[in-house]
């Protein structure tokens, strides 16, 4: 059978699609494109934005063009089933634990669900109540996978900031992991949720010196009306805490833009944030009301056009701090794990730093992590030679 898998949103939607075409291959399956005339196709549905749902149906539109024969999962099929006529719904049993092989790296499930109803989240409705998987359960699936030779594992949930088992919190867990030697990159997370132990384990060599932080807003009052449980202080603190431990640290931030109530003043908290935090890139939301949530019902809305223009100036401070970034890398030598991609323009395969900067070196495709010296950098990207 041919089977497509069409997948958007979040890491946990990418982790569950891999898992999908694992189970596919391992029954003799083939995996194709979309346009490859597939007999089976999945859509792997998300709701984060009003956006995302729009693409979802879209997505779901375009498979019904060529085949009946449709899966769908994920947040906005969960929310929306009706949107979703004719198509079988399918779910990911919620305690599997592997991981999956991506490209030499894994991702390793560690939580899913979330119960903290930030004010414009429509994800713990899709996703349920935070369930944390047990330590022994994924420290017995690590060990499996170490022996077959991954690169590198990245942690994944749908919050995995919340993961708690028995008192042994998402720091504990990590410790346990790096003992085991594994490079080990961590995902999102929010300020409240990096404590002192986690801050300290930078210390450890095989922590990428990469973190993201769900930031949202620069703005105090912003963030108590998102219901985010911390301030703009505690990032401050915890970035430069990381910062005196790795100086290489890759820090990025998701920032949502034209929430209800942001003012200039609120905005340009935002920008100074980004300034002294000096987050290195951006991911940008534009503010949309999703169902069910408490920021549907605020009433002060911000207008489609000032949101287009935040964004706008937003991403010109993230480019900015991006390129210097980037910058302090010239002629300095870095580990390149490989992803088994080659840049479409380029015609050079690329692979990643520990700290996440996405290096286009070679011809061939590779393997093996190897080390590269950074040569140039240009607006978008960053070249380097095999040494
Ligand atoms: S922490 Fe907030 S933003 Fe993240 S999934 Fe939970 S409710 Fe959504």
């Amino acid at each position: 059978m041919r089977v497509a898998i069409l997948t958007l949103g979040c890491k946990l939607n990418q982790y569950e699609s891999e898992r999908i075409k694992e189970i596919h291959i391992k029954k003799g399956d083939e995996i194709v494109s979309i346009d490859n005339k597939p007999d089976l196709i999945y859509v792997n549905t998300c709701s984060v934005t009003s956006l995302a749902g729009h693409q979802s149906r879209n997505l779901f539109r375009r498979a019904k063009r060529i085949t009946d024969n449709i899966f769908v999962l994920g947040c906005h099929a969960k929310l929306f089933p009706y949107e979703f006529e004719g198509a079988k719904f399918f779910e990911i049993k919620n305690d599997d634990v592997n991981i999956i092989q991506e490209r030499m790296r894994a991702y390793l499930k560690i939580q899913y669900g979330c119960n903290n109803f930030c004010s414009y989240c429509i994800v713990p409705y899709a996703r349920g109540e935070n369930i944390s998987i047990p330590p022994s359960k994924i420290m017995e699936e690590l060990e499996k996978k170490i022996q077959r030779g991954y690169c590198e594992i990245i942690l994944t949930g749908t919050h995995i900031g919340n993961y708690e088992y028995d008192g042994l919190k998402l720091s504990d867990l990590v410790e346990k992991i790096l003992s085991k030697k594994i490079h080990l990159r961590l995902s999102s997370l929010s300020p409240n949720n990096i404590d002192e132990k986690l801050i300290d384990l930078f210390h450890y060599d095989n922590l990428a010196p990469h973190i993201h932080i769900s930031q949202q807003s620069g703005d105090n009052r912003i963030l108590r009306l998102m219901k985010r449980r911390y301030k703009r202080e505690d990032t401050l603190r915890i970035v430069e805490k990381i910062r005196k431990i790795r100086e290489d640290v890759n820090i990025g931030a998701d920032f949502i833009v034209g929430f209800p109530y942001e003012d200039d003043e609120a905005f340009n908290n935002s920008l100074k944030l980004i300034e002294e935090a000096d987050f290195t890139y951006l991911h940008i939301f534009r503010f949309s009301p999703r169902p069910f949530t408490l920021a549907k019902l605020f009433e002060e809305k911000i207008p489609d056009s000032l949101k287009i223009e935040r964004a706008k100036i937003m991403k010109e401070y993230g480019d900015r701090n991006n390129y210097r970034f980037r910058e302090k890398m010239l002629g300095k030598i870095y580990k390149v794990f490989p992803v088994r991609k080659i840049d479409k323009d380029d015609k050079l395969y690329y692979g990643f730093t520990p700290n996440y900067i996405r290096v286009l070196f070679s011809k061939e495709p590779f393997f093996e992590p190897v080390f590269v010296r950074i040569t140039k950098i240009t607006n978008d990207r960053t070249y380097g030679e095999k040494v």
